[in-house]
């Protein structure tokens, strides 16, 4: 990715091993909404010219560390983090002010061979499917804003969009013990592809569908939790009326610059005790976490709608950014 809207395929030169670190071979890497923006208006975290890639799976072929076998296959959190200040002391390492995202500002996983100087960031995934565990990344997400959400038993949760991300939230809701889990999305066709069993209900966000959707969903309480994985929604006055008293609400989705500056009624927030709260990526133990819900045995191969080779990266954008499918991979051979 050389600028906002050019992306090319050439050959680069490989990367060696990094003292105490591993140099891996590529096994998947997937595109998500991130790196479709990356491409179309760039991102507050992305210098040029850059490999993209932050969703990745690879097999250790050299190791200089006792912590990652030679073999190995690794799912790889995209962050490299200082360390040692207060956020990584804390557990919030991709906080640190000093992080390293891979893929934003630094090479990503969108090529055949990448380095990486600290193995703590490597996470066996044993047999799982290499495909299917790119998932990792984008499900730690969720789990760190799941996390600040309390997400629990009885929660009744409304999901904006039912991309790749809505899907997600919605699986992990489930696994956290949701008892209701509700969808706003305008592009019905967009769920050919999800298990019907992923969402109690689904509306589209004209009119009163949403507000009539979340009002029988809910028996009128309200919704306990939402989450937006869309930045096609302005967290507005209206949003706010649809959570139930104690609700809870995430800004998941990065808002659009035109869409970062809304008014909120504080009376609203204060009387009925509502909270906001923000997430952005996810910390290294999120992803060992998330990891581990996958190797559970969750059956998300249906999310993979479209796999590509490095070659043909561009159709794999393409796939991502037409909100027609949900996942698009490029698979290495
Ligand atoms: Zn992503
Ligand atoms: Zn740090």
């Amino acid at each position: 990715m050389r600028s906002p809207g050019v992306l090319d395929v050439e050959d680069v030169g490989d990367p060696t091993l990094p003292r105490g670190g591993a140099l891996l071979r590529v096994l998947a890497c997937a595109v998500c909404g991130t790196d479709v923006k990356m491409l179309e208006k760039g991102h507050r975290d992305l210098t040029y010219p850059r490999i993209p890639g932050h969703e990745v799976t690879a097999e250790v072929l050299e190791s200089d560390s006792d912590m990652v076998a030679e073999g190995a296959i690794v799912q790889v959190w995209p962050g490299e983090a200082c360390g040692s200040c207060p956020h990584c002391h804390a557990g919030n390492d991709n906080l640190c002010p000093q992080v390293r995202i891979m893929g934003f500002n630094a090479d990503g996983g969108m090529a055949e061979r990448i380095s990486v100087s600290d193995p703590s960031r490597l996470v066996p995934i044993g047999d799982a499917d290499p495909v299917m565990m790119t998932l990792a990344e984008p499900l730690a997400c969720c789990v760190n804003a799941q996390e600040k959400l309390r997400v629990g038993d009885g929660d009744s949760v409304l999901v904006l969009g039912g991309g790749p991300m809505g899907c997600l939230n919605a699986f992990l809701a489930r696994r956290r013990g949701a008892r209701t889990v509700m969808l706003s999305e305008p592009v019905l066709e967009r769920l050919d592809h999800v298990p019907e069993r992923l969402f109690d209900n689904v509306s589209r966000p004209e009119g009163d569908e949403l507000a009539d959707m979340v009002r029988q969903g809910t028996n009128g309480a309200g919704a306990d939790v939402i989450i937006p994985c869309t930045p096609n929604v302005r967290l507005e006055r209206g949003l706010f009326d649809l959570l139930a008293p104690g609700g809870r609400l995430c800004v998941f989705s990065g808002p659009r610059h035109e869409d970062s500056t809304v008014e909120v009624d504080l009376r609203n927030v204060h009387y009925r005790e509502l909270t906001v709260v923000g997430s952005y990526g996810n910390s290294s133990r999120h992803d060992r976490l998330a990891v581990g819900l996958l190797r559970e045995g969750a059956d998300l191969s249906w999310m993979f709608t479209g796999r590509f080779g490095l070659d043909e990266v561009r159709q794999a954008f393409e796939h991502a950014s037409g909100r027609r499918g949900q996942r698009s991979v490029i698979v290495f051979d």
